[in-house]
């Protein structure tokens, strides 16, 4: 019974890092917590080694790498009975070393299939729940990352992401196109580009329906969480070095715990109730440790491109 008084959140790829300690730190605020996972076995083992109590959590099955499975979550969450008032996007893929695309279900490349077009069509059929939100101000919340911005220290690092004119989402985003901007398949910036398409699409939800639903859409750089299971497949050495070169050298290291903190803070307290924004802590975890709103680098705030990136990924994901 009491759990239906709690407000509700989903968060996608709450299984591991950042979503997992994101719901631990809710449930801890007084929150229920929807873990919309792709194993659910491992999601509920996952909640229980960190010790989120057994009544304010449920989970439900998703994989954002398939439109279908989209779909059937939606239907399955309404099913439930539950009302949404929080949706976190979180879940996202990240594979450094593969030669040639993996692909979606639909054809499409697999990593921005799953990081932008599963949570974009997720965000676009939620909204009709968020709407119903009793909570006064309903959040949407996107995770992005520093890569996704070259202006950035951390986002120097090549390759860089771009879009171009988006040509590769144009001509359907199946075989023979590997990239967004129709370009030679490589798997770090397709990652990028993933993530610049998350800041955008918050952007556009902030533009498109924030002064009509009263809804609150942002995104956050929650820190370098250099010990989550993304780096999984990378070099083994890799995996070792970095978490020390980012807590020794640049200073942008942060736990998982923190980072769950930071991302249920932007969820669920007041003073992140701005909408549109991007939250950050800074690149080198600035020393008083306040968040601050972000400018988001040049191609995740041009609003020709999210326009267009809008339009052509409604078409991917069969809404347009
Ligand atoms: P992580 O530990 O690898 O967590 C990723 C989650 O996404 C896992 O629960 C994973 O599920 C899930 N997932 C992957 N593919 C999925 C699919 N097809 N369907 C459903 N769930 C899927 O990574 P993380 O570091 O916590 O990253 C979480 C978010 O934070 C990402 O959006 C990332 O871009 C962002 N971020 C991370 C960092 C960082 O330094 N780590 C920094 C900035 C932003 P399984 O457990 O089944 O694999």
């Amino acid at each position: 019974m009491e759990q239906h008084q709690k407000p509700t959140v989903v968060i996608t790829g709450a299984s591991s890092g950042v979503g997992l300690y994101a719901a631990k730190a809710l449930a801890e605020r007084g929150w229920y917590v929807v873990l919309a996972c792709r194993d659910l076995a491992k999601a509920q083992k996952a909640a229980q080694a960190v010790e989120i109590p057994y009544n304010s959590y449920t989970s439900i099955h998703i994989d954002l790498g398939s439109l279908e499975s989209v779909r059937q979550f939606v239907k399955n969450f309404r099913a439930s009975g539950k009302s949404l008032d929080a949706l976190v996007c979180n879940a996202a893929i990240y594979m450094p070393l593969i030669k040639e695309p993996l692909r979606s279900p639909e054809g499409y490349e697999l990593s921005v299939a799953t990081n932008h077009l599963g949570h974009f069509l997720l965000c676009n059929l939620m909204l009709e729940d968020l709407k119903k939100s009793s909570s006064s101000e309903p959040r949407l919340v996107i995770l992005g990352t520093v890569t996704h911005n070259p202006d950035e220290l951390g986002g120097k690092i090549p390759p860089r992401p771009d879009l171009g004119d988006l040509q590769g989402f144009a001509e359907g985003f199946k075989e023979p196109i590997t990239m967004i901007d129709g370009k030679k398949f490589e798997p770090v910036k397709a990652y990028k580009d993933s993530k610049v398409c998350n800041v955008l699409t918050m952007r556009e939800l902030h533009e498109r329906y924030h002064k009509s639903t009263g809804i609150i859409f942002n995104s956050l750089y929650p820190g370098c969480v250099a010990e989550t299971p993304l780096f999984r497949n990378h070099y083994p050495l890799f995996q070792k070095i970095f978490p020390l070169f980012q807590k020794y050298i640049t200073g942008g290291y942060v736990s998982q715990e923190l980072a769950g903190e930071r991302v249920a803070a932007v969820v669920a307290d007041p003073e992140y109730n701005q909408s549109g924004v991007y939250w950050s802590w800074g690149n080198r975890q600035k020393k008083d440790g306040k968040s601050f709103v972000q400018k988001v680098s040049p191609q995740a705030r041009d609003d020709d491109k999210g326009d267009r990136m809008w339009e052509l990924s409604a078409k991917l994901v069969g809404i347009a």
